[in-house]
């Protein structure tokens, strides 16, 4: 944490260092003590101060200056730092206007110059103030700050970004916040550019991309070799089970994921029936420790970034990014998983981000508190929200469109719905339309039983509807079901396989390019089926790659 400060303010530039010097001696080992030639100077070190979340202890302050008096500046300054105490300093002439001010701008002490000997004059006043101060100051959140509003996808997708990466923030709603607005005028920022993200740093980035954030706070978005054995495509648990397993047996291996490792179950809140962890364990730390045990070994992860195609020179694979690099390497793993499916009736694209939100439980379950939500989905992954979302919200309700959960839902989950008192399931319901103004206001469910068409008031709709593959960028290469799961192994062969040798297990028509996980044809969609493959995977590249 960085220190808390002291600002000093004096027009007369001999008066500045002696009392600056007599504070440094005094408390340098616990506060930072920074000084300003003039009341205005000293506001712009509070915009600063403000942008990189520092906070101001205390205010001593010269009361005669040009332009901006002392009571004037701590008026101010103390509507950013109200916490602030605040001294001024005046000459025997002007103890009239300094005890004016202890009500203007609720001074807590006047003193007089000169303060010789500091230690009998300055320090104990000084000690005593700060003191209290220490009492009753909380530290502030030190890491990235978020301001916007919570109706607008932008602030939900940074916000989704930072926490599927584990990266802390804190979330400032422009509307609920009254920082929030300081922070705004501090950055100069008007509304219509939120939202805008703080960092620890003082810099600021206003409706910053995904890239834009990762590239300043540090995540590695290029890769560093011009040639790796294995690239993998895709960061949920078979990515980063091939990651490890590829890095750990001597392969250069890379990883390139789009949005945040851990994929779909990342985004879960538990996972009860992966080996190993009786209690269950959130998705979020399955990534996390998944991550750094494949960095332990040596594995490039490079995040966001979405690979568009794959082209073939002879031996090598190669793979081009969105922004338009490229990666080179001898074979490829495709652990693309799927992507929520969406939800087609009127009103829902529109409110996308801004009420309607696909998976997201986690990213947005602090900001229901108290408030009503509608889960959509009967199977485990709805449940799992459901759960998360009894926590915070009021009520939830579970809209199903089959007569019961017990087709769709494993029977624990079945079990603590049902031992939940502030959910509740609406059999044979679906979701017809979504309306608003500017976000999701009300939902119209219809009653599949009854026919019947109710409208009711909503502020958050989660949608958990299965998924699909997003596999059309390998269109013309890699071939695939008719709904986009690629095809591997014995699957391929009366797919224009060329080669004298049988195709591997896991691997796709194209010698060298494998799939693994939720996206291959056939796959068991669990995270343990994901792991295993991914693990077993590497072994097949092996043999791909002695033959080369
Ligand atoms: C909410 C929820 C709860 C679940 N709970 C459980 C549970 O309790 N137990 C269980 O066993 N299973 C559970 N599952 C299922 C499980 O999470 C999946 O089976 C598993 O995540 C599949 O892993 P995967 O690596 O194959 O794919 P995914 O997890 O889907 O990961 C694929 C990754 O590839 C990335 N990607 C896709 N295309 C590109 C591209 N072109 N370039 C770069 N990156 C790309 C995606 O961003 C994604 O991160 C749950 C799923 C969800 C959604």
């Amino acid at each position: 944490m960085n220190k808390p400060v002291i600002l000093t303010v004096d027009d007369d530039p001999e008066v500045l260092s002696a009392i600056a010097r007599d504070l440094r001696q005094q408390y340098a080992k616990q506060f930072r003590i920074i000084r300003a030639d003039s009341g205005q100077a000293a506001m712009d070190v509070v915009q600063q101060l403000t942008l990189r979340n520092d906070t101001v202890a205390l205010f001593l302050v010269d009361q005669r200056m040009p332009q901006m008096m002392g009571v004037e500046f701590l008026e101010q300054a103390t509507q950013i730092f109200p916490e602030a105490k605040r001294v001024l300093l005046t000459a025997y002439a002007d103890t009239d206007a300094a005890i004016r001010a202890i009500n203007v701008a609720s001074l807590d002490y006047y003193l007089l110059k000169p303060w010789d000997p500091p230690e009998e004059k300055l320090y104990p006043v000084l000690d005593d103030l700060v003191n209290d101060w220490y009492a009753h100051f909380h530290p502030e959140f030190q890491g990235i700050r978020v301001v916007g509003d919570r109706w607008s996808a932008d602030s939900h997708r940074i916000k989704d970004f930072l926490a599927r990466n584990q990266i802390p923030y804190r979330w400032l709603d422009i509307e609920q916040n009254a920082n929030a607005q300081k922070l705004l005028d501090s950055a100069k920022v008007e509304t219509p550019c939120l939202p805008l993200v703080l960092f620890a740093d003082g810099e600021h980035q206003s409706k910053p991309t995904n890239l834009q954030i990762a590239e300043k706070i540090g995540l590695q978005t290029q890769a560093t070799n011009p040639f790796y054995d294995l690239i993998i495509i895709g960061g949920g648990p078979s990515g980063l089970a091939a990651a490890v397993y590829g890095a750990s047996e001597g392969l250069r291996t890379v990883m390139i994921e789009s949005e945040a490792p851990g994929g779909q179950a990342g985004t879960s809140s538990r996972i009860e029936n992966y080996l190993g962890f009786p209690v269950g364990l959130s998705g979020g730390d399955l990534a996390r420790r998944a991550v750094t045990q494949a960095k332990r070994f040596g594995v490039e992860i490079l995040t966001p970034q979405e690979a568009t195609s794959i082209r073939m020179e002879n031996d090598y694979r190669i793979v081009t990014l969105r922004e338009g690099s490229e990666l080179t390497g001898h074979a490829v793993i495709l652990a693309l998983g799927v992507a929520w499916r969406r939800l087609r009736v009127p009103g829902i694209e529109r409110f996308t981000g801004a009420g309607v939100y696909y998976g997201a439980a986690q990213t947005e379950a602090i900001a229901c508190e108290g408030e009503e939500v509608f889960v959509v989905g009967g199977a485990n992954s709805a449940g799992q929200a459901a759960m998360y979302f009894s926590r915070f919200a009021s009520k939830v309700t579970m809209l199903v469109r089959g007569e019961s959960l017990t087709k769709s839902m494993s029977q624990y989950l079945i079990d603590q719905i049902d031992e939940t008192d502030n959910i509740e399931v609406w059999n044979h319901s679906s979701v017809i339309e979504a309306q608003g103004d500017d976000r999701l206001e009300s939902l119209v469910i219809k009653n599949s039983k009854t026919d019947e068409a109710q409208t009711f008031p909503a502020k958050s709709l989660f949608i958990f509807i299965g998924a699909v593959p997003r596999t059309d960028w390998l269109d013309g290469l890699v071939e695939r079901d008719e709904k986009g799961f690629i095809l591997t192994g014995s699957e391929i062969r009366s797919k224009g396989w060329m080669l004298k040798r049988e195709p591997h297990l896991l691997e796709t028509n194209v010698p060298g390019i494998f799939a693994v996980g939720d996206v291959r044809h056939g796959s068991v969609k669990r995270v343990a089926s994901g792991v295993g493959e991914g693990s077993i995977c590497v072994q097949f590249v092996h043999r791909y790659l002695s033959n080369l």
